[in-house]
């Protein structure tokens, strides 16, 4: 219809016929806009209901004033169109309002001071240049002054509306658009009207009425388009079109306009109405002024949202681990200052995960909540407790000694919601140490907690003695091993991890520098032989250095029957020749363990080592399987070494596969076992075949 009017109303020949294509075109676009108003009532609350009201009026207001001018020949103002016009206008107005009301219900409403701006920017040229000298001018009546005046305003304000609008936000559909274009269209023709009015009555002029039409022709096709009743769907809420920036060139040019028209008018030859500007221009400069010390304050009010956020677990609100480290330090320092007592502790729920299991997720998550509700209601206010991570809980006590720590625990364990129990381990920090080795201690002493049957508090004093730290906050973990034929789990390797650090080769390289190396090696095999619920038939790698194996304290821990287990020899030498390490090496055999040889292609000599040494595994290092799929050269050189080993009588295990590609070459160049992140990463627990397989799934 639009494009139908285009084309044909510059081609009718006189004023009339267009009157006729006017009032046609848009009694059409009004009976399409009552239709579908009326045929979805909810949409008059929302301010469309005075929306179609106004534009009738207004369409009312061409039709009568091509009436006055053609049929009635009326010239003089103001003329009834005139009076339709204005009040349609204000009631253009209303309906704005209504409808940006309901659109942004108990939502801040972001744009407000910036349309005020730009109004207020807006209306200085408007005043300076039209309202006031129409209003001194003597050749016009009063009448005509307050029509002439009053069509100014109604601009300024569509003005404003179409500037608030595309600064609100909201659901921005296509009706959306039609509805601000149809404002922007019929601003334009408004202008055009005001620029061309000295050439004869302006609605007489094909540009500016094919303008009108248009913004009727688009008001009707937002009304009809189907979008219209998701505009004030505040679920589908978006931010404004205009980014942050933009809105700041927006107050710029607002505030710049009275100091543009001072400057205008300087050009023309004098400054009237000088003090209009100077006041209009100090409002502007003040809602500028406050918009921009608001936004400064929504900034702050955000940035302390976020460090708060930062700083908190969102399941339980407590301090997260970041915030209590750092509680931690201040809580040191004061200790440390006024000689006091200060104990940390560590809680860990028991069998939390059979809870998730029998009771669901968020039963755990509920019971997470509660219990850090009822534990913070039993502690005094300088007691810190956060959430460390999943189901382990630490606690800051100053003031506190080592025994009287435990009843605080204890305490806590009494309130504990339902049946569930936690385990804890406490250690006191002694001034001038890091706080870290209390922390150790308190992990080694829940781990010993959670070993002697759960359900208690574990001091740090009651057994660490001299013991270093790391011997007691060892933790096992187990990476599964593959068979390369079927990639069935056939072993695991035991690892060691430590809490406080992730780089676990230097705790050894330390451990053994401070001379308790290798029962810090002794240990990990202790505790992995510990892990519950070892799979049946699977072997057991386990890690020892040459260091470890020349010390009789080493040899006195070692457990007199190794069977299923593969004493990996490590890279780490000592300078022992092979037949002394071959002598050791047949005391593991001599107790039923098998040998590997690890690190295999890192060093040539350690292909002389599969000779002299005649491992029963040898592994191949990482190294030499990253990408080896897409390298030949190095595919060949794992083959070789393949083969090299099983010529002499020794299975190869390949480690550090993580890709598929990597899989399908080692598988080709014939190992025998495979480990890597693909079929399995180090974990607490035995990972079955089944997860092999979602792995390896998951990876194709
Ligand atoms: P243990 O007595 O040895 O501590 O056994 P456990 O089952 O509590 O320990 P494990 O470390 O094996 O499992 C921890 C469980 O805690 C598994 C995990 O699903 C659960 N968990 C960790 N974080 C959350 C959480 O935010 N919500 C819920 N519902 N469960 C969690
Ligand atoms: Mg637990
Ligand atoms: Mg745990």
């Amino acid at each position: 219809m639009a494009a139908v009017t285009a084309v044909v109303f510059p081609l009718l020949p006189s004023a009339p016929a267009r009157d006729v294509v006017q009032t046609v075109v848009t009694a059409t676009c009004l009976v399409i806009a009552w239709r579908h108003l009326l045929a979805q009532p909810g949409l008059v609350a929302q301010g469309w209901g005075t929306l179609v009201a106004a534009v009738t009026i207004l369409g009312l207001s061409d039709a009568v004033a091509a009436a006055e001018l053609h049929l009635l020949h009326i010239d003089y103002f103001p003329r009834a169109s005139n009076v339709l016009a204005l009040f349609g206008y204000a009631l253009l107005g209303v309906g704005v309002v209504q409808f940006e009301r309901h659109r942004s219900r108990g939502r801040p409403m972001p744009g407000r001071t910036e349309a005020a701006i730009f109004a207020v920017g807006a209306s200085v040229p408007l005043l300076v240049f039209l309202i006031l000298p129409v209003l001194a001018a003597d050749s016009f009546s009063w009448a005509s002054k307050t029509t002439t005046v009053g069509y100014a305003v109604a601009d300024l304000a569509v003005m404003t509306a179409i500037t608030r609008l595309l600064l609100a936000g909201g659901r921005q559909a296509p009706s959306f658009l039609f509805f601000s274009g149809a404002l922007f269209v019929s601003l334009l023709g408004d202008f055009w009207s005001g620029i061309t009015t000295t050439q004869g009555p302006s609605s007489a002029l094909a540009p500016v009425r094919m303008l009108w039409l248009a913004a009727f022709v688009l008001f009707a096709a937002g009304i009809a388009h189907p979008s219209l009743r998701s505009l004030s769907d505040g679920s589908v809420w978006k931010g404004s079109w205009i980014s942050s920036k933009r809105r700041l060139w927006l107050m710029g040019i607002g505030q710049a306009l009275p100091a543009l028209t001072l400057a205008i008018c300087w050009a023309l030859g004098g400054t009237p109405y000088g003090v209009v500007i100077a006041v209009l221009g100090l409002l502007v400069s003040g809602l500028v002024t406050t918009r921009v010390v608001g936004l400064m304050d929504r900034v702050s009010e955000q940035s302390v949202q976020l460090a708060a956020l930062a700083r908190s677990d969102e399941l339980t609100g407590l301090p997260n681990r970041r915030a209590w480290n750092h509680e931690l330090s201040r809580a040191c320092a004061l200790a440390r200052d006024h000689a006091e007592h200060l104990c940390i502790a560590l809680l860990d729920l028991d069998h939390f995960k059979r809870y998730n299991d029998t009771y669901g997720h968020p039963a755990g998550d509920q019971l997470l909540r509660e219990a850090a509700q009822v534990w913070s209601a039993a502690l005094t206010g300088d007691e810190v407790l956060a959430r460390y991570g999943g189901e382990e809980f630490a606690v800051i006590l100053p003031r506190t000694g080592l025994v009287d720590a435990v009843l605080v625990l204890d305490r806590l364990r009494e309130v504990t919601p339902g049946r569930q129990t936690f385990s804890a381990g406490v250690a006191e920090w002694s001034h001038g140490s890091d706080p870290a080795v209390a922390i150790a201690q308190a992990d080694a002493s829940l781990y010993l907690a959670k070993r002697s049957g759960r359900d208690q508090v574990v001091a740090a004093e009651e057994h660490d003695g001299v013991m270093p730290a790391p011997l007691l906050a060892l933790r096992p973990v187990v990476q599964p091993i593959v068979s390369a034929e079927d990639l069935c789990v056939v072993a695991y390797e035991a690892l060691s991890r430590f809490p406080h650090t992730t780089d676990v080769p230097s705790v050894f390289a330390q451990a053994h520098e401070q001379g308790y190396g290798d029962l810090l090696e002794a240990t990990a095999l202790q505790r992995a032989l510990d892990l519950v619920d070892r799979p049946s038939g699977v072997e057991l790698f386990v890690n020892v250095s040459e260091r470890a194996m020349r010390s009789p304290r080493f040899w006195e821990a070692m457990p007199e029957d190794m069977t299923g287990l593969v004493v990996e020899l490590h890279e780490d030498r000592d300078g022992l020749d092979d037949v002394t390490v071959g002598g050791y090496l047949d005391r593991f055999r001599s107790r039923g363990a098998r040998i590997g040889l690890d690190d295999l292609g890192v060093r040539a000599t350690d292909l002389a080592r599969i000779v002299s040494l005649r491992p029963d595994i040898a592994k191949i290092d990482r190294s030499l399987v990253a990408g080896c799929d897409a390298a030949p050269g190095q595919a060949e050189v794992v083959r070789m070494l393949v083969d090299f080993a099983r010529s002499h009588g020794v299975q190869v295990c390949v480690e550090g596969v993580e890709t598929p590609g990597e899989l399908a070459a080692v598988r080709a160049a014939g190992t025998t076992y495979v480990q890597g992140y693909l079929t399995g990463r180090p974990g607490p627990g035995w990972v079955g075949p089944a997860s092999v397989a979602a792995l390896l799934a998951r990876s194709r």
